[in-house]
């Protein structure tokens, strides 16, 4: 017997087995997270995108319905473990040829240099509740180590978190967040403290892109830097956010990130509404130039406001311009494709910040060297 899974021509172990050890082996994964009789699976087919050797989908019958399920599957990596991710986001579908036509449609967009968008139509949808969250986007608290108290003179802010080895734990380009506090107000018995993520995407070998200065917020643009300097003063919990199916190539994540960092992007611009660390990460990664720790402050500020009669600071001192231009003046739900090529356009035609700087390399050169930096992923592909 031939394996009934599409385009496999594999031998089935035994006269009564539907398929091949390998496809079998994919099923009862899938099985783990979608329940599905044998009798219900319409098509299998399993292939490779850039982005991964173990992709796939499966068409079952659903009462009167066809049910899509695509499936993208990441092997064991140092301490990461597997992890098989589902998709089922393509509506009601009444016939089998329409199921696999949409299914084949899916597989080669997602072959392209976007590949989240063979999920999305042109229609708005919620940054936070629908595009940034799982599956699309996997958060995952990582384990650290507290390296002791940090206790200076006037103030107890608490444990030191780190961790020392950020490669066993991410993979390339994750973006990553770490909680720090920092204490406001200089008085022995008047101070507050205000807690924030610090954000970065993930290059390996110790490395991260980040806004970053070691002293001075005014001082700040887009730069690598170590992990080391990320982790600096961490206080709290460390999170991985991790993208089964890519936004980006990474070959474009990489020249975005050359890119801002040749041209010091936001030297002496950074502005908490609007171009801070984490919309740095974000617009580059995911090609989304908006900030959650924003959005959660500027439903905040919008009560402030209202009860104050007007706003010029918030968010613990610091001072904004408009205070209602925050996030890009993006509105919480986007048409992801035409935000993807707002930002992309933008971040292309980005210019030296700092036109003092000298720097001895080129653009090319910078992006070249990144790509070397991160390292091989024979063993784990997906990025
Ligand atoms: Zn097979």
């Amino acid at each position: 017997m031939t394996c009934k899974a599409y385009t496999c021509h594999n031998s089935t172990n035994y006269s009564w087995n539907d398929y091949c050890s390998y496809h079998e082996r994919c099923l009862s994964k899938f099985r783990e997270k979608e329940s599905v009789s044998d009798s219900d699976i319409r098509k299998l087919e399993t292939f490779e995108t850039w982005f991964s050797e173990l992709c796939g989908y499966v068409i079952s019958a659903k009462g009167s319905n066809y049910v899509i399920n695509f499936a993208f599957f990441e092997p064991k990596c140092r301490s990461m473990g597997e992890k098989l991710t589902t998709y089922n986001r393509t509506g009601e579908i009444y016939w089998l040829s329409d199921a696999e036509s949409k299914a084949t449609e899916i597989k080669w967009k997602l072959k392209g240099d976007n590949p989240i968008l063979a999920f999305y139509d042109n229609s708005y949808h919620s940054i936070s509740s629908y595009i940034l969250v799982s599956p699309e986007v996997v958060k995952q608290e990582l384990p650290n180590s507290g390296i002791g108290l940090n206790i200076p003179f006037t103030l107890f802010i608490g444990a030191r978190f780190y961790l020392g080895n950020p490669d066993s734990y991410l993979k390339p380009l994750d973006i990553v967040k770490v909680e720090k506090t920092e204490r406001v107000g200089n008085s022995l018995f008047s101070w507050t403290t205000k807690t924030y993520y610090h954000v970065c995407i993930y290059l390996g070998n110790d490395k991260v892109f980040h806004m970053w200065h070691p002293t001075w917020v005014s001082k700040m643009d887009a730069q690598i830097g170590s992990w080391s300097d990320f982790m600096s003063n961490a206080t709290g919990p460390i999170y991985r956010y991790h993208t089964p199916v890519p936004f980006k190539h990474y070959k474009k994540v990489i020249e975005h990130i050359a890119k801002a960092d040749w041209a010091d992007l936001w030297y002496g611009k950074y502005d908490l509404w609007n171009r801070n660390c984490e919309h740095l990460a974000n617009v580059c990664k995911y090609g989304i130039n908006w900030s959650e720790q924003i959005e959660e402050a500027s439903s905040f500020v919008s009560w402030w406001m209202k009860s104050q009669g007007g706003l010029k600071r918030a968010f613990n001192g610091e001072s904004f311009l408009n205070e209602n231009y925050v996030n890009n003046g993006m509105s919480s739900s986007i048409i992801l494709k035409n935000e993807i090529e707002r930002s992309t356009g933008r971040i292309e035609k980005v210019l030296r910040d700092k036109t003092s700087a000298e720097r001895r390399e080129t653009r090319e050169d910078l992006e070249w060297r990144y790509r070397v930096e991160i390292p091989n992923k024979s063993d784990c592909k997906v990025m």
